[in-house]
């Protein structure tokens, strides 16, 4: 069983994202709102912030502890007149009684880097997509990059939240792809998951796909990313040591999606600047 290692095509993203970086002026700059203390997306938000430095981007945290979302939305409309600033990004989860949507959907969406308002949704199910969630284009990036033909092909996804399942459903569609996207309510999920020649879990239940999931051959993507409950490792969906004599690839937890989603983020920024408006 092949691994596809998202470490490496991530440090090949990013050593082609600092080269363009250093030919740009001025840098590309994103602003990550962060709302409240929750301390994972403090972790991802840093490792955001890192990752822009060493490409030479420029990554500006604005942190609020005590604010609406009506005061949000108007932060937001500063962001979007001020021509300084590329890309927006909103860290979610937001904190209990915030309108998600509302928010997201105050974004411009030729700034929307993380690609999940509305708009950018609603163009990726146009099939004409402007900016694509980093996790989304991260999973398309390494099925293109070793090569696995989506064409005609089965593809399941275990996931079908706004953030991932959705959106990639709807690209490996365009992309030719047979889709088939599960959630909890699937009835007889491993049957239908036995059915797919790529199979994509993004639920965030570790260990959930195993041997009676996946097919002869088949390509298995894992996007999930959480804490073993016994270890406290991180890992993924995936039991990867029941597949590996029958799964043909796997994408490992960590050093797959997790990797590569960052430098995609940077990518749309990158695209921020360098694209044209509709
Ligand atoms: P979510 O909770 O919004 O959605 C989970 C989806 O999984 C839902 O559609 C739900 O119905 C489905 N699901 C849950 N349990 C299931 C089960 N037992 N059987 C079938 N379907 C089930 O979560 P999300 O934000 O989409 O994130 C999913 C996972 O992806 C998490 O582990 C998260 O940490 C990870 N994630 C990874 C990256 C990355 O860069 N690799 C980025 C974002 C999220």
């Amino acid at each position: 069983m092949m691994l596809l290692d998202g470490k490496a095509l991530s440090k090949k993203i990013t050593q082609d994202l600092k080269i363009k970086t250093e030919n740009i002026d001025p840098k590309p700059k994103m602003a990550v709102i962060l709302v409240g203390d929750d301390y994972a997306s403090k972790l991802y938000v840093k490792m955001k912030k890192r990752r822009a430095e060493k490409i030479g981007m420029i990554c500006d945290v604005i942190r609020y502890d005590d604010i609406t979302t009506a005061e949000l939305i108007s932060k937001i409309n500063l962001l979007n007149k001020d021509d300084t600033v590329d890309g927006i990004m909103l860290q979610l989860p937001l904190p209990e009684g915030f309108d998600k949507e509302k928010i997201l959907n105050s974004i411009d969406y030729t700034k929307d880097i993380d690609g999940l308002t509305a708009t950018s949704l609603g163009l990726v199910a146009q099939g004409k997509p402007y900016f694509v969630p980093a996790t989304s284009l991260a999973v398309i990036r390494l099925l293109d990059e070793y090569k696995v033909d989506i064409v005609g092909k089965d593809v399941v996804i275990i996931g079908a939240s706004s953030l991932i399942g959705i959106p990639l459903g709807l690209l490996l569609r365009y992309r030719g792809g047979t889709v088939t996207l599960c959630h909890s309510r699937t009835q007889g999920l491993d049957e239908v998951a036995r059915t797919a020649d790529i199979l994509i879990s993004a639920t965030g239940k570790p260990h959930l796909v195993n041997s009676e999931f996946v097919k002869k051959g088949a390509v298995v993507i894992d996007v999930g990313i959480e804490q073993d409950p016994e270890t406290g490792a991180i890992v993924g969906d995936v039991d990867t040591g029941s597949i590996k004599d029958i799964a043909s690839a796997v994408s490992p937890v960590p050093g797959g999606v997790g990797p590569l989603t960052i430098a995609m983020l940077l990518s749309n920024l990158m695209d921020a600047v360098t694209q044209d408006p509709l």
